[in-house]
């Protein structure tokens, strides 16, 4: 996904973030860094790879040179979320499901989505489909032994 948009992709070390962007203001040319960490965490990684793209695919790079309040950064970070959730989330991957969402339900839409139960729980929530805290009291009621949220 991320070089079909022109960008580079960088593994690295990073205190604190998963991934950022960066354009070079000179040659225009696009680096992508991840997280190494991530490589063990692949719906996070997924997550990011998305909410990146969506810096990239919505021209925050250039908007970014520009306008670099806390304001506006803070909403091109909502943005590339909104992005990310609805790439990997698309409201029609949710048609038919709806509350009360059990376990099941849940675990075959992390599967297929390859999105963390957070993200999974957030979308429910987001969609109207089931609150955030209805989910997590379905799966703290059911969770067997190693069978819960990663
Ligand atoms: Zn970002």
């Amino acid at each position: 996904m991320l070089p079909s948009l022109g960008a580079r992709v960088f593994w690295t070390d990073l205190a604190t973030e998963d991934g950022f962007t960066h354009r070079d203001p000179g040659s225009g040319t696009i680096g992508v860094w991840l997280n190494l960490r991530l490589r063990s965490q692949p719906a996070r990684l997924r997550f990011t790879a998305a909410h990146e793209a969506g810096h990239i695919a919505m021209g925050h790079l250039t908007t970014a040179e520009t306008d670099a309040s806390p304001e506006a950064a803070q909403g091109r970070e909502r943005d590339a979320n909104v992005f990310a959730t609805e790439l990997l989330m698309p409201a029609e991957a949710f048609r038919g499901v709806a509350a009360p969402v059990d376990r099941r339900v849940m675990g075959d839409l992390v599967r297929r989505l390859g999105v963390s139960w957070d993200a999974l729980m957030n979308r429910l929530d987001q969609l109207g489909v089931q609150e955030k805290d209805q989910s997590l009291a379905v799966l703290r009621g059911r969770m067997g032994a190693g069978s819960g949220p990663q």
